[in-house]
C-alpha cells in the first residue's frame, strides 16, 4: 500500500507542476512576444557628438535637448567605446535601460528601451499566477480525488471471508487480527446459543410457569408453561401489565422491582396459582426479577372439599345426636308417658343408628384420603361375592317388593380388595333398592373383557335428573335429602363407590333417566 500512495502522491505532485509549468509557459511566452513589440515600438535611438550634444533622437527634437555628456552611458561610451545604465521615471512605475557605443567618426550611439518596473510587472502577471492556481488546484482535486477513490476501493470492496490484498500488505496485521476476533466471537455466541439452548431445555419441560423480568419489568425469558398460564402467544419484550391485570399481582410485582421478596396467589382461567416474586440481586442493586408460577388448584379444591366436609359432617352429626339427646331427656325426666317410652327409645336406636353408619362411612372415608397406606389386593370370585352382598340385603329388598337378579359368568374372578369391592356392592344395590318404586326390579350384571372386569347395578326407580348426575358423587350430596334420611342415607354412599373404583385403576359411569331408572356400571382394571 505504501508504494501505491507513494506512486499517486508521485503522480498527482508532477501532474500538478507539469499543468503549472505549462500553463505558466505557455502564458509567459506569449506575454513576452507583446512585452518584445512593444520595446521595438518604443526603442529610443540617440545620435550624440562627443561635445554631448544630440545630432538626431527619433522621438524628440534634438534642438531642444540638452547635453548628454554628463549621462552615465554616454560618458562611458566615450571612454571606452561602450556604455550601460538603467534609470527609474519619477513615478518609479518605468524603467528604461540604455546602452551607448562610440561609432567609428567619434559619434556616439545610444538606444533606450522603457519598460515596466518589476513591481508593476508582478502585479500584471497576478490575475495571471491565479488563474493558473485555480486550474492547477481544479485539476489536482479531480485527480486527487479519483486516485483516492483508487486506492480506497479495494479496502472498501474487501471480502473478509476470502481476502485478497495483493497491494496492500500492510493491512494484514489488521485483517490476522480480525479475523482472531471473528473466530473468538463465533465461539461466544456459540457458547451463548448453547447455553440459551439448556436453559429453554431446562424451563421448557417445567411444569410451573416462569418469567425473567428486566428491572423495568418486561419479560426477558418466558417458558411455555408461563404463556399457557398468562394465555399469550408470545411475552418477550412486553410488560407484566400486558400480561395480566390482577391489582394484588402487579402490586407484589411492583414490590419486588423495588427488591421486595413476595408471594400472592392469583385466579385464572378457573385455575388457582401461588405466585412467587424474588428479586435478581447483583451486589445490592436490582437486576432483575424472577416470577414463579405454582398450580395450586387441586390443593386449593381439596382444602375446600375438606373444609366442606369438615361443617357438613358437624351438621349431620349433629341432627341425630340433638334427637337422641332431646328423646332420652324425655324419658330421664319422666316426662315421657311409660306408653312412648318403647316407642322413643325405637327412635333413638334408629338416630344411633344412623349415626353409626355415618361413622363408619367417615371412617371408610378417611381412609382413602390416607396417602401411602398399603391395600391388600386378593383375587377372589367377584360373583360369589355379589351374592352375599344381594343376600344381605334380601330383607330390605323384599320389605320394598323388589326382586333382585345376578347376571353374569358365575366364576369370574377379580383382583381386588375384597372389603372394599364388598362395600362398593353394597352401596349401589342398596341404593337401587332404597331409590325403586314398589315391586320394581334390580340387576346386576357382571362381565369382562381384555382389560377390565365390569359391574353394572340398573334399576327400575325414581331415576336422577340431569342437573343432578355430576354432584351426586360428592360427599353428603343427597338429591332428595328428606327421602335420603327417611331411608336411612348417610349422603356419603356413592362417594365410598367412586373412591374404591378410582383405587382399582377404574371409574364409575352414570346413566340415569328420571322416573324410569339408573344405572351404575364400575370397571375395575385388570392389570
Ligand atoms: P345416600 O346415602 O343418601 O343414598 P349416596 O351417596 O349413596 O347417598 O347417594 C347420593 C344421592 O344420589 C342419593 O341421596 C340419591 O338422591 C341419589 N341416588 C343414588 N343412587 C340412586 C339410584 N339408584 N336411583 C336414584 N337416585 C340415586
Amino acid at each position: 500500500m505504501n508504494k501505491r500512495i507513494f506512486r499517486y502522491m508521485g503522480l498527482l505532485i508532477l501532474l500538478t507542476v507539469v499543468v503549472f509549468a505549462a500553463l505558466w509557459g505557455t502564458i509567459l511566452t506569449s506575454q513576452f512576444g507583446t512585452q518584445m513589440k512593444e520595446g521595438l515600438q518604443t526603442l529610443r535611438v540617440s545620435v550624440i557628438d562627443p561635445s554631448g550634444t544630440v545630432l538626431f533622437d527619433n522621438m524628440a527634437d534634438p534642438e531642444t535637448m540638452e547635453s548628454h555628456l554628463n549621462r552615465p552611458e554616454v560618458a562611458a561610451a566615450l571612454q571606452t567605446g561602450r556604455g550601460e545604465d538603467e534609470r527609474l521615471s519619477d513615478t518609479l512605475d518605468k524603467k528604461t535601460y540604455y546602452y551607448a557605443m562610440r561609432l567609428e567618426g567619434g559619434n556616439v550611439l545610444r538606444l533606450a528601451l522603457t519598460t515596466d518596473s518589476l513591481a508593476v510587472l508582478l502585479f500584471r502577471f497576478i490575475p495571471v499566477v491565479l488563474l493558473c492556481l485555480i486550474l492547477a488546484a481544479c485539476l489536482s482535486f479531480v485527480v486527487a480525488r479519483r486516485l483516492t477513490r483508487r486506492l480506497v476501493a479495494p479496502i472498501n470492496n474487501l471480502d473478509l471471508d476470502a481476502p485478497d490484498l495483493s497491494g496492500y500488505d500492510e493491512l494484514l496485521p489488521l485483517l490476522e487480527k480480525i479475523e482472531t476476533q471473528k473466530k473468538e466471537l463465533s465461539l461466544q455466541l456459540a457458547e451463548i446459543e448453547s447455553r440459551a439452548a439448556t436453559i429453554t431445555a431446562i424451563t421448557g419441560n417445567m411444569r410451573e410457569g416462569l418469567l425473567l423480568l428486566n428491572r423495568e419489568g418486561r419479560v426477558l425469558l418466558a417458558n411455555d408453561s408461563a404463556l399457557r398460564i398468562l394465555g399469550v402467544r408470545d411475552a418477550v419484550r412486553k410488560h407484566l401489565i400486558e400480561l395480566c391485570r390482577d391489582v394484588a399481582f402487579l402490586e407484589r410485582a411492583s414490590a419486588c422491582l423495588a427488591g421486595e421478596k413476595g408471594e400472592t396467589s392469583l385466579q385464572l382461567d378457573g385455575r388457582f396459582y401461588s405466585v412467587f416474586f424474588n428479586p435478581v440481586l447483583d451486589g445490592g442493586d436490582l437486576d432483575g426479577v424472577v416470577v414463579l408460577f405454582i398450580d395450586v388448584t387441586e390443593r386449593y379444591a381439596s382444602e375446600r372439599q375438606r373444609k366442606e366436609f369438615s361443617a357438613n359432617v358437624s351438621h349431620e352429626l349433629k341432627t341425630p345426636l340433638t334427637a337422641i339427646a332431646a328423646l332420652s331427656e324425655l324419658i330421664a325426666n319422666g316426662t315421657a308417658k311409660d306408653a312412648d317410652v318403647r316407642p322413643f327409645a325405637g327412635k333413638i336406636q334408629k338416630q344411633a343408628r344412623r349415626l353409626i353408619d355415618m361413622i363408619e362411612d367417615i371412617i371408610r372415608l378417611s381412609e382413602f384420603d390416607e396417602e401411602g397406606v398399603p391395600r391388600e389386593f386378593t383375587r377372589f370370585n367377584l360373583y360369589t361375592a355379589a351374592e352375599a352382598v344381594i343376600d344381605s340385603l334380601g330383607e330390605k329388598a323384599a320389605e320394598r317388593s323388589v326382586t333382585v337378579k345376578l347376571l353374569g359368568d358365575p366364576h369370574l374372578s377379580v383382583t381386588a380388595n375384597l372389603r372394599m369391592t364388598d362395600e362398593l356392592m353394597y352401596n349401589l344395590v342398596d341404593n337401587a333398592i332404597k331409590y325403586n318404586q314398589e315391586g320394581g326390579s334390580v340387576t346386576v350384571e357382571l362381565s369382562e373383557d381384555a382389560q377390565a372386569v365390569r359391574l353394572c347395578v340398573r334399576d327400575t326407580g325414581i331415576g336422577i335428573s340431569e342437573e343432578h348426575l355430576d354432584r351426586i358423587f360428592e360427599r353428603f350430596y343427597r338429591v332428595d335429602k328428606s327421602r335420603s334420611k327417611k331411608t336411612g342415607g348417610t349422603g356419603l354412599g356413592l362417594s365410598i363407590v367412586k373412591h374404591v373404583a378410582e383405587l382399582h385403576g377404574g371409574h364409575v359411569v352414570v346413566e340415569s333417566q328420571e322416573g324410569k331408572g339408573t344405572s351404575f356400571t364400575c370397571l375395575f382394571k385388570k392389570a
